[in-house]
């Protein structure tokens, strides 16, 4: 793998606040005054750089932590927004006018796919959903319209891995853009460094990690991020999914925990994928040899940051996934709970929540089965421990056989 931690790139800005803070000062602003009336106009006309003009457009603490974020993904720049949504559909919106095309993966996360499939064709903009792994369905779809290849480098939820190397490829040969949603993966894959030329984050998942927030961010070339707030025709700047200036600061500061928490998450979820496969259970985890996308993944990550926070696990049917959840619930082992990245484990019934935008047929083509559990790992500190309990449930449920107990 390519030399680059993120983490040492994050950790070398350094910050002096207004009165010698050690961080940033949050300017709580909506609007800024200039000194002279010629400056303003400047402004507007995007003439006069490090101006302030109103907190749509941008305001400083939004700006520190688009730097630290540009410095995560290795891009020139960034543009935090209110929600990951916000982010996917303003860089959407800014590479596609009416009348263009997107090559989409099919396993992407309820809210893009319900964008895509539903929203945007309103604005004459369509998609075509492909197995993202089939470069030779990828490379048929293509139209002289096409714009942009987009998928998620770990696909939610099921951890499908894309090659992002392979994807460039395609995509720098026909002058597409390659869009990647790397929510599932921060640190332990760098979509840019393969290729990728939009980077793509939800920040209420891993990288805010305390399930208090929403946010997200757009990682690409200084010209892209200008041009999604350039005041006349900026899809952020026009849109508005602005994120507000506290915000912006509370998540700076938990993005200073992001590799030690990364680590701990993919340790923990790799200890118990080990230990439920062992047990004969129906696991889904890209770090278990048995994942179809192992290698692939091992190719691609920063091998310190692991395999993820996320695994699935497939309990057969609805009713003995709801069960299992709910007494995993009640035994204090995490929360019955849609999201991810939080200190706690959280899980949810994919198909009746993140993936119910999908039709059921779909669901069931691209293997999101009722009874499919989504976990996120959490931050456990004895990993031995919840495996043990988290057995018990299993057990109480009958999908794990009682142990007999030889004493010869
Ligand atoms: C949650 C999520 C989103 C949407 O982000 P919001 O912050 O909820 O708007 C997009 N992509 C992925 C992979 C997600 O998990």
């Amino acid at each position: 793998m390519i030399k680059f931690n993120a983490a040492n790139e994050i950790q070398d800005l350094q910050y002096f606040g207004e009165f010698g803070g050690v961080n940033p000062s949050i300017s709580d602003s909506s609007t800024y005054t200039f000194l002279s009336a010629k400056t303003m106009f400047d402004t507007f006309e995007g003439n006069a750089d490090g101006c302030y003009l109103y907190s749509r457009h941008s305001s400083p603490m939004n700006l520190y932590l688009a730097q630290a974020l540009a410095k995560l993904e290795n891009t020139e720049a960034a543009n935090v927004t209110s929600s990951g949504m916000g982010a996917i559909t303003s860089s959407l919106m800014q590479a596609c006018k009416s009348g263009d095309h997107i090559i989409a993966s099919r396993t992407i996360y309820g809210g893009t796919y319900a964008f895509l499939k539903n929203f945007f064709p309103t604005f004459n903009v369509e998609t075509t959903f492909v197995d993202i792994n089939n470069f030779d369905s990828i490379e048929k779809s293509i139209k002289p319209n096409t714009k942009v290849i987009y998928c998620e480098s770990v696909s939610n939820p099921l951890l499908e891995v894309a090659d992002l190397r392979k994807l460039s490829e395609i995509c720098k040969k026909n002058n597409l853009k390659l869009i990647v949603d790397n929510t599932f993966s921060p640190l332990s894959i760098s979509p840019k460094l393969m290729g990728a030329d939009i980077v793509i984050h939800s920040l209420t998942k891993f990288i805010n990690g305390s399930s208090d927030t929403v946010g997200g961010v757009y990682c690409g070339t200084q010209e892209f991020i200008d041009d999604t707030k350039n005041v006349n025709t900026g899809a952020c700047m026009l849109l508005g999914p602005t994120m507000d200036s506290f915000r912006s600061a509370s998540i700076l500061k938990n993005l200073r925990t992001l590799h030690i928490r990364m680590k701990q998450h993919s340790y923990n979820a790799m200890y118990l994928a080990e230990k439920l496969e062992n047990d004969g259970l129906k696991v889904s985890y890209p770090g278990l040899q048995s994942h179809k996308n192992h290698e692939l993944m091992k190719s691609m990550i920063h091998e310190e940051y692991g395999f993820g926070g996320l695994l699935t696990l497939d309990a057969g049917t609805t009713d003995k996934a709801n069960e299992l959840m709910e007494l995993m619930q009640t035994e204090n082992l995490g929360y019955l709970a849609v999201s991810l990245g939080f200190y706690k484990t959280l899980f949810s019934c994919s198909g009746n929540s993140t993936s119910s935008e999908i039709p059921e047929e779909e669901r069931l083509e691209i293997g999101i089965s009722d009874g499919l559990i989504r976990f996120s790992i959490g931050l456990d500190h004895d990993i031995e421990r919840t495996y043990q309990k988290m057995k018990e449930c299993m057990q109480k449920v009958g999908l794990l056989e009682h142990q007999t107990i030889s004493i010869f």
